[in-house]
């Protein structure tokens, strides 16, 4: 799928906002994002789905606290000295190549950690807060759990309104089905004969809490890298997610097309899905491999009892 820039500033952030059918076809209708742009504009597609999907990683700085023990204990709040912040995110288009990022300028790394208890990470948090705005779809690994209310926490302490609704895709949630050893994304992405995570350890965190500007370009990249990887992911894991967000809904044809790929090029199988009343026809995308079912029953069911 192409990217879909502005026409007026070129800039690949715009806000789908709906679609109108014309004599010429559908047309999408939207509005970019970039605050000195703000072009409206209304175009005939160039893809066969309007759903614009994210992936995104934060990478966050870890609470400075008092402890008594090395062990696992309750921290309660009075022990805190200073509490987490976003070093850096990272974030792709998924029908883009281009990884986008946002990191803490050394100045920032060093306000963060000055005493004050005020983190300074407004200025990466909002732009992260555009971004994630614009998506129909969020793709993450853990996100449920970490990522989403990491931010959210975020953007309410800076005053920043609700997100437009979108649907999160949690690779997580969908390696349940598959027996890893381990779930983690190095282990996983090795497995599968990928490349997995760039090897780091704690000195990296410390010195990005120092400022260092080194450290801080690496951190960035590692992030993005992680971004990358999550993204091969999905993209191997979706034929398989039969609860992935439906690609219909965002279908700009109109015509039958696979839930996950949004591919019209589907082939009927000859074996139907049966439940314990009817029976489904069910189709093989020849793009992804998915096999999704018809929503309507391939014949008049004869069956009469159940249980
Ligand atoms: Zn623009
Ligand atoms: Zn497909």
């Amino acid at each position: 799928m192409p990217v879909i820039a502005c026409p007026s500033c070129k800039k690949t952030i715009t806000n789908i906002r709906g679609y109108e059918n014309t004599k010429e076809g559908r047309k999408i209708k939207g509005q970019c994002l970039n605050p000195k742009c703000k072009t409206n504009y209304f175009r005939v597609p160039e893809t066969r789905t309007m759903a614009r999907i994210l992936h995104f990683d934060i990478e966050t700085a870890p609470m400075e606290v008092y402890a008594f023990s090395n062990k696992t204990e309750f921290i309660s709040a009075p022990m805190l000295k200073r509490d987490w912040y976003v070093i850096c995110w990272s974030a792709n288009w998924d029908d883009s190549e281009k990884v986008i990022s946002a990191c803490q300028t050394p100045q920032e790394a060093k306000n963060s950690n000055d005493r004050t208890n005020q983190v300074d990470d407004k200025r990466i948090v909002e732009q992260l807060w555009h971004l994630l705005d614009a998506a129909d779809i969020v793709v993450t690994k853990n996100g449920k759990t970490f990522d989403v209310p990491k931010m959210n926490e975020r953007f309410l302490c800076y005053g920043l309104p609700p997100l437009t609704q979108y649907r999160h895709v949690d690779l997580q949630i969908n390696l349940r089905n598959f027996g890893f050893s381990w779930k983690g994304l190095d282990a996983v992405r090795k497995r599968m004969g990928g490349e997995g995570k760039i090897p780091t350890d704690f000195t990296w965190w410390k010195e990005c809490m120092a400022g260092n500007p080194e450290y801080l370009k690496k951190m960035s990249l590692y992030c993005g890298k992680d971004v990358l990887e999550n993204k091969i992911l999905y993209h191997d894991i979706r034929p398989w997610d039969n609860q992935h967000p439906n690609m219909g809904v965002y279908s700009l044809t109109g015509n039958p097309c696979c839930p996950v790929c949004g591919s019209e090029d589907l082939e009927e199988l000859s074996v139907t899905y049966k439940t314990q009343t009817n029976t489904y026809p069910q189709f093989r995308c020849r793009e992804c491999g998915h096999v999704p079912r018809g929503r309507k029953t391939t014949k008049k069911t004869t069956v009469q009892l159940v249980g």
